[in-house]
């Protein structure tokens, strides 16, 4: 009975570790994934406003010509003002030249918008070209750091599964399969080492007796609240009252 608790001991450690691992790992493709996604975002973001940019210098480039256009006919309008003959003809010049006159201060206004908003939307393209480099450069740093430690993880789980195998040799495959049952239900976790007078697992307090019958290893108790097996363990269970 000793040996086989001494090789459950052995398997929860190697199994734990296993857990560690696989944690580890399990979180790796995450922050590379997340990441990527940030700065596929930041891609689209600068898309859009480099877009946006360029429409607004298109409309610009539009609004100038109109303008000059609209300024063409103004100067037409006030030469014709010299050469009316009737008061009728006047009042229709005085007209076009009235309108002509609000479409042009139309355009004047919406062509300061424009420039206004070319200046900010220049900046601003820098600014996350700017940030989307410093980006990129954090995601391919980290992309080859957790590669690098992926590698890592990868050797140590070989070793641990095959560090595994050789524990599972003999075993009795009834307490194989109650430990790995308890493991899989208790978080990984199927043996504790009583700690101070109670379970490790679960905390329950232990009677006197039943603390001295682990010790002394002679036979497999389970904790009766989380079903774990317990084991005693000289750095961890020293008896106190
Ligand atoms: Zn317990």
């Amino acid at each position: 009975m000793k040996q086989l608790i001494e090789s459950l001991v052995i398997l929860q450690e190697i199994d734990t570790q296993l857990q560690r691992l696989e944690a580890l790992k399990g979180d790796l493709p995450n922050q590379v994934r997340h990441l990527n996604q940030e700065l596929a975002e930041a891609e689209k973001n600068l898309a859009d406003q480099e877009q946006k940019l360029m429409e607004c210098r298109k409309e610009a480039g539009v609004n100038e010509i109109e303008m000059k256009a609209q300024e063409g006919k103004l100067k037409k309008y006030q030469s014709q003002l010299y050469e009316v003959k009737t008061n009728r003809e006047y009042d229709a010049v005085t007209h076009e030249i009235e309108s002509v006159k609000t479409e042009i201060g139309k355009k004047e206004t919406r062509q300061l918008e424009l420039m206004e908003w070319v200046e900010s939307g220049q900046k601003t393209v820098e600014e996350l070209k700017a940030s989307m480099e410093k980006l990129r450069q954090e995601f391919e740093r980290k992309k080859a750091d957790l590669q690098k430690k992926q590698e890592a993880t990868e050797r140590d789980e070989i070793e641990l599964k095959d560090k595994r195998d050789k524990a599972l040799r003999g075993m009795d495959p009834k307490r194989l399969a109650a430990y790995e049952r308890i493991r899989r239900a208790k978080n990984g976790l199927a043996m504790v080492p009583v700690v101070r007078n109670a379970c490790g697992g679960c905390r329950k307090k232990l009677p006197p007796q039943r603390v001295l019958e682990i010790r002394e290893g002679e036979k497999l108790f389970l904790c009766d609240v989380c079903g774990r097996m317990l084991i005693w363990d000289e750095k961890l269970s020293e008896q106190s009252e």
